[in-house]
This record gives C-alpha cells, structure tokens and sequence, in this order.
C-alpha cells in the first residue's frame, strides 16, 4: 500500500503538524481513513464544513454547476455569482458584496476598501486598529492584523497601517484611535485565538465609537458566520450592524470561496480597483448559494442553537468527574474547553484512537467546531468517546 504520509514528509513543505491519519471519504459528520476506520468529526473541516461531508444539496449544486460552466472571467456575468450575492444581501444588514477565494483574501479586500473609504471620506486615513489574540489570516497584510506575536515575529518587518490593542478593552480602542485612523476590525468571537467572548456590551460600545468618529467597523466572521455561533451572523447576537463584514470557512461547504460585504454608502471601489480572477466563480457560489438555501430554509440557525447548548452542557456535565477541567465556553458550535495543564495534545490524539476528531485550540484546549446539521445523538457520542479519552489520560 502507497505510505502516504512518507510521500507527505518528501514532497510538501511541512507547515503543519499533521495527525496520523489519512483521509479518504466523509459523509455528513462522518469521515473514513484510507483503512475503512470511521471518524467523527467535530473539526469539519477547520469549521468549514457547514452542512457536513459531501451533504447531497452541496453535491447536487456542484454537479450540476460542474457539467454547465466551472469558470468564467468576471468581465461576464455569471448567474450563481449573482444569486449567491442577493441571498447574502436579504439575510444580512449589508448591501453589496465582493467575492474572493479564501478569508484572508476577503480580509485583505475589506482593509483596501476601508482605506479607499479613508482617501474618500477621512482625509486619506488609513490605519485599522485590531485586537491582540485575533486571526485574520496568513498574507503579510493579515499578519499584521493578527493580534499574535507568533504568526508575527517570523516576518517582521510588518506591513504598516495596523495597531494591535487588547480585546474586550474597549478604552484600549478610544485610545488608539487617531485622525489616521480608517476603521476597527474585530472578530465578534476570536475563533483561533481562543474562543473568546467578549462582554455583553463591547461591541455595542465600539460601534458607538465608530460612529461618533465617522470611522468604519469591520467584522470579521469569516470563523463566526453562516450560522455557526447559533445566529446566521454572529452580529445579531450582539445589536449592532458592521459597516463590512468578511465571510469565508462555512460559506460553501468546503468549496473554497470567501466574501466581503458592505454597506452602501461604504462600497466605494470603483471598476478596476479591487479584482480577483477565482473569486465568485460560477462552481464556489453554486455551492456557497445550496449552502446559504438549505440553512435558511431548514432553520439550521434554529438547530445550532439548540444542540449547541446540548453541547456545552454535556462538557459542563464531565466537570465534576475530570477536574482539571477549568471552563467550557462558547456559542453555537463553536465550543472550547479548557485544562489546568497541557494535556489537549494527548487528549485529541486518546479521541483519534477512539474515533473522534477534536481540535487542539491551545496546548491546555481543546475547540470543537462539527457540521451545523448534527444531533444530540452525535453529541452524545462525542461526549461519551470524550470521556473515556479523558479517562484513560488520567488513569
Ligand atoms: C480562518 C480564519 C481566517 C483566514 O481564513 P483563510 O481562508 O484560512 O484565509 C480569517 N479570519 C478568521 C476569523 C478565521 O477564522
């Protein structure tokens, strides 16, 4: 049998620490290895996953998408790219949107829109302030955002224009706030960082900021969004709207694509000035618009809520019997749980060998990020595959 994992280790740049499996299959919130073992899979895919593996409408879509025109230049009109953008628009409180091929390109488009915002509107503003702990992406432009010494220190020196300041501090923000200053960019929950919830009222006071000094409030939901926190968009949790939004993970399924939206009086490229030969391309928004229309239309928000909840008060429930469990946290389906020591390695690989695929977030945290359709039948196995790996690490 061909030993992939070798073939790995000689042809690709080793920028992961890959776990010792190989896939080959999955089918909703299941996967298969190359030797038949079946997993359960509450990583899906880094949260990308949205309706599961290979969910029949994604398929359907894509098929049929596939057979009829895969690519087109942008300087034609394509029909998926059009619907997968009215759809965005009449769920969201934004207006207009761009499409790009991955998040970090999504975020990279919404920065040069703030900053072609701040040559129209601010005086030639252009710097963004972000927060420490955040993830926006992996180009040099993202790094600098990302609010995280160990994605920065590798390439410094960073591009200019970004300020990072402590998150859930919304006095940091004030303060940091000059007349070069274009817009905040905050992820309504850091996915990456941690999953951290930000108090009640922080989003509501920075976009009150915002608004008091005309500059833009950008939200990166590209972790956050397509229903994963229990609300289609994570923002509706919190009463406020963001002048640009970026999407991109759950947004189709696992077909590469990622968006910006924007508000109207914000979309301010002119033809020529942001451009992307993939983006909206006929086969991702196929996929992204089956995606975006079977979770609407099945209340799937409706449904993360609830099992989410399920969720959390399974892990809660594993407290008293693992005490080096310090807290669980998160909305939706995107759940953390947190140790008193680092054993989240041993941990995700005791559920590997138990069939159950867990994210190692930090070296003392685990992130568990499944299919938005799954049940509390799939909960409960996941919860009780946990237990016995938290079991055999303590005994
Ligand atoms: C994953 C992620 C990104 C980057 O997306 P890519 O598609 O990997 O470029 C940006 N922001 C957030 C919040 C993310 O979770």
């Amino acid at each position: 049998m061909t030993n992939w994992q070798e073939l790995e280790r000689k042809y690709l740049m080793s920028t992961v620490e890959r776990l010792p499996v190989t896939l080959v299959r999955g089918q909703g919130a299941r996967v298969w290895d190359e030797d038949g073992r079946e997993y359960l899979d509450f990583v899906g895919g880094w949260a990308v996953n949205s309706l599961g593996h290979c969910h029949p409408v994604v398929v359907q879509a894509v098929t049929e998408q596939v057979n009829n025109l895969i690519q087109a230049s942008n300087q034609f009109y394509t029909i998926p790219q059009i619907q997968l953008a009215e759809l965005l628009v009449q769920n969201s409180c934004l207006d207009k949107v761009f499409f790009s091929n991955s998040g970090t390109e999504a975020n990279e488009g919404a920065v040069k829109l703030a900053r072609r915002y701040g040559k129209c509107y601010l005086n030639g503003a252009y710097e963004v302030i972000t927060t420490m702990g955040s993830f926006h992406g992996r180009t040099l432009a993202m790094v600098a955002a990302t609010g995280q010494p160990k994605f920065q220190e590798p390439y410094l020196p960073l591009i200019a224009g970004f300020k990072n300041v402590e998150y859930n501090n919304f006095e940091a923000i004030k303060a940091a706030t000059t007349g070069q200053t274009c817009a905040v960019m905050l992820e309504p929950v850091q996915g990456e960082g941690g999953v951290n919830l930000p108090d009640d009222d922080y989003l509501a006071a920075v976009r009150a900021w915002c608004d008091q000094k005309g500059i833009l409030l950008i939200l990166d939901e590209i972790q956050t969004g397509m229903g994963r926190t229990g609300t289609l968009f994570a923002y509706e949790q919190y009463g406020i709207e963001p002048d640009i939004m970026t999407l991109a993970k759950g947004l189709a399924s696992g077909i590469p694509i990622g968006a910006i939206l924007a508000k109207d009086k914000v979309s301010v490229f002119a033809p020529g000035e942001h451009g992307s030969t993939f983006g909206g391309n006929p086969l991702a928004c196929a996929a992204g618009y089956a995606t975006l229309k079977f979770i609407i239309d099945n209340d799937i928000v409706g449904k993360v809520k609830r099992v989410g909840e399920y969720l959390m008060a399974g892990l809660e429930g594993l407290k008293p019997k693992f005490p080096f469990i310090t807290e669980v946290r998160g909305r939706g389906l995107l759940v953390a749980m947190e140790f008193n020591r680092d054993i989240a390695s041993e941990a995700v690989m005791a559920c590997l060998e138990k069939g159950l695929l867990v994210n190692k977030l930090k070296p003392n945290a685990l992130r568990f990020m499944p299919p938005l359709i799954i049940g509390n039948q799939e909960v409960d196995e996941a919860l009780g595959i946990l237990n016995k790996a938290l079991s055999s690490l303590v005994s």
